[in-house]
């Protein structure tokens, strides 16, 4: 059964469940285009015939459930009334009663119509439409997808666990070694990123956007050599790495936070502490690209956390070593990530399902890790089922999956530039114990 409601089934939820069925030709009436309207600016609701206070639109008009009444009867008699007076009778409330000929007048002048009237077989048809869609609604809200109390616990677990270990002001980061950005435009990138010269600008100069180096043509006079793809891909100018302190500093402190949110993920600590260690080492370096994602900026493709000091382009990545086969992919996963409006129990449950992956390396009781990925993952499904309207619901759980794939190839990635990277001791030495304990060590 579809999830989503057709704008057929919206229009009919729409309409009254009370069984006056007779106010429904009003809809189609040209001479109140509106009626739905009417009734919600709190005009005043007087009866057109008698004055009384009315309840509605019935056939076409404005009245009361008295007039209303009485047309009808009359029409369905074909009641043919004589005024005992003078055939121009003043209708009130009060005196409705005493002249049915000129209360029928007045109904018909302020444009009630027969036409409107349906036949007993109409309202009995509509009875059962309307009966129909009740016990149809009544369905549908009991088949509908719940979040059980337990679900909605672990949610609040792992929400508790991000806020605790993600610091949305960025404070700690003045603690670290100090950036240092190289302007000297020395560094050699290994080609030029579609990426990078359509998503930081649409003008002409895109340098400028994503770069304050004095050096504008960074990425403009990048050439691309077929030849030399792989050697060339490694063909980072390590000696300018002014960045690595800074960044080395931020990774290790990050992966402190998501070992801090792992351990409070419901489940984990009933793994071993082999098993914790294993997920934690494959599925760092991913987890830290997921919940960067939420200082990711869409309009300058920077990580903005606090300041300028603390604004990540690019171009200071580079500076720490990584190569555009790894900030490339990077980016665009950071887009398409953002681009999907994640609410924030999601993030946090992706974060968890990342982590809880039973494939990782070195894992050995994969049953148990699958079966407390599985649960998340259902509640993952559940939560997008009954909290995340549409438009952004449609296909989300498939999108958030096809994020963890992609998630697996920029870690491969970037662990083939960290080999490469942290094979200098020079460069090794600017990195921390626990990256270096998570991340491995060359040389040791
Ligand atoms: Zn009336
Ligand atoms: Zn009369």
């Amino acid at each position: 059964m579809s999830q989503f409601q057709s704008p057929w089934e919206l229009y009919q939820s729409r309409i009254p469940n009370d069984l006056d069925v007779e106010m429904e030709p009003m809809a189609s009436c040209p001479s109140f285009p509106d009626p739905a309207s009417d009734f919600d600016r709190n005009i005043p609701r007087i009866c057109g015939v008698c004055g009384d206070k009315a309840t509605g639109f019935h056939f076409n008009a404005m009245t009361c459930e008295g007039c209303k009444g009485f047309f009808r009867r009359s029409m369905k008699r074909k009641a043919m009334f004589t005024c005992p007076f003078n055939g121009d009778c003043k209708i009130t409330k009060d005196n409705r009663r005493h002249c049915q000929a000129c209360r029928l007048k007045r109904c018909v002048d302020i444009g009630m119509m027969k036409e409107f009237i349906l036949t007993d077989e109409e309202v009995q048809r509509k009875r059962d439409m309307i009966m129909k869609r009740k016990e149809e609604e009544a369905l549908k809200e009991s088949l509908k997808p719940k979040l059980q109390e337990e679900q909605q616990r672990v949610i609040e677990v792992l929400l508790e666990a991000h806020r605790k270990t993600y610091d949305p002001t960025y404070s700690d980061f003045s603690k670290f070694r100090p950036p240092v950005r190289d302007s000297s435009g020395k560094r050699s990138t290994t080609r030029s990123s579609s990426v990078v010269t359509q998503g930081f600008s649409s003008s002409e100069d895109s340098s400028d956007t994503f770069s304050s180096s004095p050096e504008p043509k960074m990425f403009s006079n990048l050439e691309l050599s077929d030849d030399s793809d792989e050697s060339s891909a490694m063909a980072i100018e390590f000696s300018h790495l002014s960045m690595l302190p800074h960044l080395a500093d931020l990774v290790s402190y990050s992966i402190q936070k998501v070992i801090g949110f792992a351990k409070m993920i419901p489940g984990f600590k009933d793994l071993t502490a082999e098993d914790q260690i294993a997920l934690l080492k494959s599925s760092a370096i991913e987890v830290i690209m997921l919940r960067s994602n939420q200082s990711f900026s869409l309009e300058d493709m920077s990580w903005t956390c606090g300041n300028n000091d603390f604004k990540y382009k690019i171009s200071d990545v580079t500076q720490a070593g990584h190569s555009l086969d790894l900030l490339e992919p990077l980016v665009r996963f950071q887009i398409s990530l953002k681009k999907l409006n994640l609410h924030e129990e999601e993030h946090v449950l992706l974060m968890a399902i990342c982590i809880l992956s039973p494939d990782r390396p070195g894992v050995q009781d994969t049953a148990l890790v699958e079966s407390i990925q599985d649960n998340l993952s259902e509640i993952l499904q559940t939560y997008i089922l009954c909290r995340h309207p549409p438009p952004g619901n449609r296909l989300l759980y498939a999108k958030m999956i096809q994020k963890l794939a992609d998630l697996r190839s920029l870690n491969e990635e970037h662990s083939k530039q960290y080999r490469c990277l942290s094979f200098l001791p020079e460069h090794s030495m600017q990195l921390t114990p626990l990256v270096l304990e998570v991340f491995g060590n060359e040389i040791s």
